[in-house]
């Protein structure tokens, strides 16, 4: 994956060079990925989507407090890559069930039958599975032989042609075989040339209704690049695709556009490989490859602090609009707590804290001592806000001594505490009310005023 990787990485060094994005920036920045893209033989259709998205959510949405326009840029690029490549969720590849039968298809030279083996590998290793591997491909000269010895490398076992030459009795007695050695995972490999295309996908049909395979995946060769679709689809004509191998992703600069062109076709990659020999399979997982592919280390902590803080900015909006409608809950309390607790002193909210609610003075020079000190107590207030039931958060109205109790117990504090709470939710609750009855327009650091009526209070 050198190749891709390498202009990819210059695509990154670039954005990371910018000290300022202007409109004219941006063009230039977005034309630059779109011929990044373009060399790794993604579609053009594809290109043009996610640089529209990246351009259209740059302009629109607000570049959080704290981030780098050029930060976000790479953090828009990673989402729209993802996105592209089948999302956030890595694929399942457990069997759900067994004995599992799962079936390669594929043209010729793909890597069917090195992948054939590979998945025997990694199942018999990681997923510690009894695993058998059966060639019905009579075609290909050496074909048996090929698995043989791969199966042989392995130590798995295997059934080839003993003679006959006839491919769907191979794939039943092969299956019969299997099943008598207790084998959990069949994994049967297929020919990929034929006479015809036509008569060679006829095959595959009916080794389809022999087998009745709970999986069919497609091996696709990562230098077809872009064509990978048209492939995918020629073989959906006759069996159902439920997944795909990509294979090669070590020799081609065009990896990237087979894995994007066959994501269109809504199979699942679950697997790519990434050289000749056994080992070298991956499960494929979207977040993590573009991740390598943009060569950046610390993209996830900045992705991770982008999503925490685009939550807040929501957070913050249904706080103030709890407040303004005087509806303010336990929950609304809740949730206040959890993005502080994710974002620590970076929060808005967090200056939002009435200074005198906690220890220490929420200020702009706090110390570390300080700190720790107020973050032990939101961790204790947010355990005995976990603690409650979500009527009770809505409703604290009805938390009467012994669910207090229950409260304390459940969360490992005091019942003290748990009233500590209360009071200041109904200070909070009080003075709302109070303010919303005076008609006066909320002040957006209103819990900032409450410092004052804490302090009656003792806390
Ligand atoms: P089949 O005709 O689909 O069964 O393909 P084969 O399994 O015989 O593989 C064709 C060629 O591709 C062989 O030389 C394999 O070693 C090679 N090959 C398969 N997978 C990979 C891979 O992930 N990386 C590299 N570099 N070569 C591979
Ligand atoms: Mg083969």
């Amino acid at each position: 994956m050198k190749a891709l990787f390498e202009s990819f990485s210059k695509l990154v060094a670039k954005i990371r060079g910018l000290t300022y994005i202007d409109e004219e920036t941006l063009r230039e920045i977005l034309k630059e990925i779109q011929r990044t893209l373009l060399k790794a033989d993604v579609s053009v259709e594809i290109v043009y989507s996610i640089t529209k998205n990246i351009e259209k959510k740059f302009k629109e949405s607000k570049v959080p407090e704290g981030v780098h326009p050029k930060d976000y840029l790479l953090y828009l690029l990673y989402t729209e890559l993802v996105n592209a490549l089948g999302g956030d969720v890595p694929p399942q590849v457990d069997i759900p069930k067994r004995p599992y039968k799962l079936m390669l298809v594929g043209i010729e030279g793909c890597g069917k039958t090195t992948s054939a083996a590979k998945l025997a590998y990694f199942y018999t290793k990681n997923k510690k599975l009894k695993v058998g591997l059966i060639q019905t491909d009579v075609h290909r000269p050496g074909a048996r032989e090929q698995l043989k010895q791969l199966a042989e490398k392995i130590g798995v076992p295997f059934y080839g042609d003993p003679g006959h030459g006839d491919p769907y009795r191979i794939a039943q007695e092969g299956i019969e075989h299997m099943l008598k050695r207790g084998v959990d995972l069949i994994i049967i490999d297929t020919a990929g040339r034929h006479k015809s295309e036509t008569e060679l996908m006829e095959e595959i049909k009916r080794l389809y209704d022999i087998v009745k395979p709970d999986e069919v995946m497609l091996v696709i060769d990562a230098t077809s690049g872009k064509q990978a679709a048209a492939q995918a689809e020629a073989f959906m004509k006759y069996v159902p695709i439920h997944s795909i191998f990509v294979t090669k992703m070590d020799s081609t600069a065009r990896g990237g556009g087979a894995l994007m062109s066959v994501i269109k076709t809504g199979a699942k990659i679950k697997f790519i490989g990434t050289g000749e020999d056994v080992e070298e399979i991956e499960i494929f997982n979207p977040r993590r490859f573009v991740a390598r592919l943009l060569g950046l280390g610390d993209l996830e902590t900045l992705v991770e602090k982008i999503r925490a803080l685009e939550e807040e900015e929501k957070i913050v909006k249904e706080v103030e609009k709890e407040i303004e409608e005087g509806k303010i809950t336990l929950l609304t309390l809740k949730k206040q707590l959890e993005t502080i607790m994710k974002l620590g002193p970076l929060s808005k909210l967090f200056e939002l804290l009435p200074t005198s609610m906690f220890p220490a003075p929420v200020l702009k020079n706090i110390s570390d001592e300080q700190l720790q000190l107020t973050q032990q107590k939101l961790k204790r207030w947010y355990a005995i806000l976990q603690s409650m039931t979500m009527e009770e958060l809505l409703n604290p109205d009805i938390l009467d001594a012994s669910r207090i109790r229950r409260i304390a117990r459940g969360s490992g504090t005091s019942p003290k505490e748990v009233r500590e709470l209360l009071q200041y939710y109904q200070l909070i609750k009080r003075l709302v009310s109070d303010m919303k009855k005076s008609r006066k327009r909320l002040p957006k650091s209103l819990l900032k005023q409450i410092d004052i009526n804490l302090g009656e209070l003792g806390m």
